[in-house]
């Protein structure tokens, strides 16, 4: 019972918020692109070269190492991912950007809690392009800033009330410790956002990383490389969208970018209409 004041605390926010939805126009991918993509992946996993990251553990140099390289990667966009969150949610948003990297959460993980952003050191090890590990980052910051916790922490609860009960009133302990960019290896994936969520972190992130100058075209390669240490993430969509999405969402928002580019336009991810 010891996590019920949380529980209260959610209560009376989703009173206030009601339920939460992405707000920016993610690209339209059809099934036969999904699919195309699939195969692709399939192959790679089934490749000769395996990725292993299992049980890896790390000496305080290759730390010191990964702490310098995270920082490099955050001092680049940081500018950039703040402009960003005042633009999109005014002068109320909450742009603070605080990255750490965990100390000892092991696994290819990276999550936001609401305040921080945590990196554990497996993803920085996973994600050695440069321009991976910033989409990680960016896609955590959005996360953050869009306030995607706190959305999820209001849909759970709002999933219990009608009905989906125990686990998901279970989940609601777990809000701020889940791991949410990999989906494996997990310390505590007791709450996953939607995948819905999971696109509008992807997509947004992009333009940050657009912005911020990172060449954008390497970014998608990151979920192949996911397809290859994880080869269930290619068809399993439970909580998050399977990794062939992500690759084929990726490469429009790509394009989608470089036109606007080549048209003059500003770099701003495309909003819903409000309704
Ligand atoms: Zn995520």
């Amino acid at each position: 019972m010891r996590f019920m004041p949380r529980l209260f605390v959610t209560a009376a926010l989703l009173f206030v918020a009601g339920c939460s939805q992405p707000t920016a126009m993610t690209p339209q991918v059809s099934a036969a692109e999904i699919e195309a993509e699939r195969r692709n992946q399939q192959q790679l996993a089934h490749g000769t070269v395996k990725l292993n990251y299992d049980d890896i553990s790390y000496g305080k140099r290759e730390k010191i190492a990964m702490q310098k390289h995270l920082q490099n990667v955050v001092d680049k966009m940081a500018p950039e991912a703040a402009n960003m969150c005042r633009e999109l949610q005014g002068p109320e948003g909450n742009c603070n950007m605080y990255v750490e990297l965990s100390d000892d959460g092991e696994g290819i993980n990276a999550y936001a809690d609401g305040t921080k952003i945590v990196i554990f050191p497996t993803m920085v090890d996973f994600a050695k392009n440069e321009t991976h590990l910033a989409l990680v980052v960016a896609h955590e910051y959005t996360h953050h800033f869009m306030r995607h916790v706190q959305s999820s922490q209001g849909n759970v609860l709002a999933g219990a009330l009608l009905g989906t009960l125990a686990d998901a009133l279970a989940a609601s302990q777990g809000v701020g410790t889940q791991g949410q960019f990999g989906n494996m290896g997990a310390q505590a994936a007791l709450l996953s956002y939607s995948p819905s969520f999971e696109h509008e972190a992807d997509y947004i992130a992009l333009y940050i990383l657009a912005r911020a100058g990172f060449p954008i075209e390497e970014a998608p390669e990151f979920w192949r490389q996911m397809a290859r240490y994880n080869p269930e993430g290619i068809y399993n969509r439970t909580t998050h969208p399977t990794t062939p999405e992500r690759f084929a969402s990726l490469e429009k928002t790509v394009r989608e970018i470089r036109t606007k580019q080549k048209n003059g336009e500003r770099l701003l991810p495309n909003l819903k209409p409000k309704s």
